[in-house]
């Protein structure tokens, strides 16, 4: 039997083979989304995502923690005035 490998979602949705599932990336420089990859899903810095709603989701988080971060660097650069 070949292995079953299991893909939850950020919201515990377990992966189907009906599913259109996506795959996002994020990293120091920001976000990525790709079309799904088995091979890819396996990578440990790879975010399975259950489809466009929780796509969108994961971005809207992200863009709010950039504007935090940029509103954490004006403060400091405030301060350092
Ligand atoms: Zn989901």
């Amino acid at each position: 039997m070949a292995s079953t490998s299991l893909f939850t979602c950020l919201c515990g949705v377990q992966k189907k083979t009906s599913n259109h599932w996506v795959l996002a990336k994020v990293t120091a420089r920001g976000i990525s989304f790709m079309p799904w990859d088995s091979q890819l899903a396996h990578c440990d810095d790879i975010i399975v995502l259950c489809g466009e709603g929780c796509a969108t989701a994961l971005l809207s988080r992200s863009l709010g923690e950039w504007k935090q971060a940029d509103m954490a660097m004006e403060a400091t650069e405030l301060t350092a005035a």
